[in-house]
């Protein structure tokens, strides 16, 4: 069968932001790449859809926004070999309930470590909300702060700016190929696809909510949960209404988090609608597969309902429903997985898994890590709230 003897340095499964940054950093440094994706590229079906992405350095653990520090100077690195701006700095604004702990973090403790790393924020209360950024009817003891470097993300420029670096150095991209099964071989590893099979020394798993399909017939333990995210687009009533990207922390509703975030006008895309969308962990799916695109009802009610009282820039009418698949870690004190499988599983000091958690914004640094750890077995970032068996 096709390519049966054919041996790479470094094989990826998956094609989304990790997986191309992966193959990427690895074609540069002049590794032979294969990478294998079983939907076409630049789809609307995993983690890495739609359009825009959030770009914050505010996070409640000061590992975190030193690894969003770390990955700057290779969004620049790549935005100047794509000769276009991938990250639009809109500002980022985070408000609502102090205290709350959510998926997205804690604003007091966020705010901490932006001051403890001498990032610029202004602290901000519900009135100057209100009057600054264009809510209306917030709870009068909302606060939060405005953080300036944050912004918007050009998902399909990434994407498409990431595939053609990765091709110009020579990794080999390929499209509808679904890993279907590995096996560890005397040094390396086999991927078996409805072509055939291949072999590599290493291997990345970037394969998102999918990744836990290859990685339990070997035993490692990757504990997530599985969410179609909803999401809706709104109409802007006044082409001067504009937003910064934003995030509302809110305590749970009965039916549902509470948690709302949006963006502004695109930079990049038409003018006219502001994507605004629910950030509710509910109903989880058994598997990715079960994912059929449909928002439930319930959460576009919801999200038009928080636009109509608290947007009045916007028509609350959600237009262009879709949703995006997330695979979050089942444990709340981990963002990620991202490391080497762990000792005693088959693939131990061959295999690196990079998956589940918000990991847009990092994913040409978690390229870069990967690759690291699959060639040299470490990385000089501090990755060890991330790594399995932590
Ligand atoms: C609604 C929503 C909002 C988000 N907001 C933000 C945000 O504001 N900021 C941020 O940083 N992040 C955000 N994220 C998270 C971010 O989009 C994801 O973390 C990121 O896109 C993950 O990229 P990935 O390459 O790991 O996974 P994916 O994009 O899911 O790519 C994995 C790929 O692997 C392929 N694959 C899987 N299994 C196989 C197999 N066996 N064989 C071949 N191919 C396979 C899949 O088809 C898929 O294309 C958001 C996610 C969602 C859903």
């Amino acid at each position: 069968m096709a390519d049966q003897h054919r041996t790479f340095d470094l094989a990826v499964v998956g094609g989304g932001a990790v997986g191309l940054s992966c193959a990427w950093r690895a074609a540069r440094a002049g590794l032979s790449v294969v990478l294998l994706e079983q939907d076409e590229f630049f789809g609307d079906r995993a983690s890495s859809a739609g359009v825009e992405r959030q770009w914050r350095f505010q996070y409640s653990d000061e590992e975190m926004t030193r690894l969003v520090l770390a990955a700057v100077p290779l969004w620049r690195e790549l935005e100047e070999a794509a000769g276009r701006r991938l990250i639009h700095t809109t500002g980022s604004l985070w408000f609502g309930e102090v205290a709350e702990s959510t998926n997205e973090g804690h604003i007091s403790d966020a705010a901490k470590v932006l001051e403890r790393l001498d990032l610029p924020f202004e602290w901000v209360t519900a009135a100057e909300i209100e009057r600054r950024f264009g809510f209306r009817d917030l709870p009068g003891h909302y606060e939060g702060f405005y953080q300036p470097g944050g912004g918007v993300i050009d998902v399909k420029g990434t994407l498409f700016a990431l595939y053609c670096q990765a091709r110009a150095a020579g990794a080999d991209l390929r499209e509808r190929q679904r890993v279907t099964g590995l096996a560890v071989t005397g040094d390396g590893v086999r991927l078996s696809t409805g072509a055939g099979t291949l072999t590599a020394g290493r291997l990345v798993v970037a394969g998102g909510a999918y990744s836990g399909e290859l990685l339990r017939s070997w035993g490692v333990e990757f504990k997530v949960e599985i969410y179609e995210m909803a999401t809706a687009y709104f109409q802007v009533r006044d082409p001067s209404v504009d937003y910064p990207t934003w995030f509302a922390f809110q305590k749970p509703a009965e039916t549902d988090s509470n948690l709302f975030y949006g963006f502004g006008q695109s930079p990049w895309g038409p003018r006219g609608t502001i994507r605004v969308a629910p950030d509710f962990e509910v109903d989880p799916l058994h598997s990715p597969r079960e994912a059929d695109g449909t928002p439930r009802a319930a959460d576009l009610r919801r999200t038009a309902d928080w636009v109509r009282r608290h947007m009045p820039g916007l028509d609350p009418e959600p237009l262009r429903p879709s949703t995006c698949l997330i695979a979050l870690p089942a444990d709340p004190g981990r963002d990620f997985y991202l490391g080497t499988v762990p000792e005693g599983t088959a693939g131990a000091g061959r295999v690196v898994v990079c998956a589940a958690g918000w990991m847009f914004k990092f994913a040409p640094l978690f390229g870069q890590i990967c690759v690291d750890l699959a060639v040299d077995g470490a990385t000089s970032h501090d990755i060890s709230r991330l790594t399995f068996g932590r």
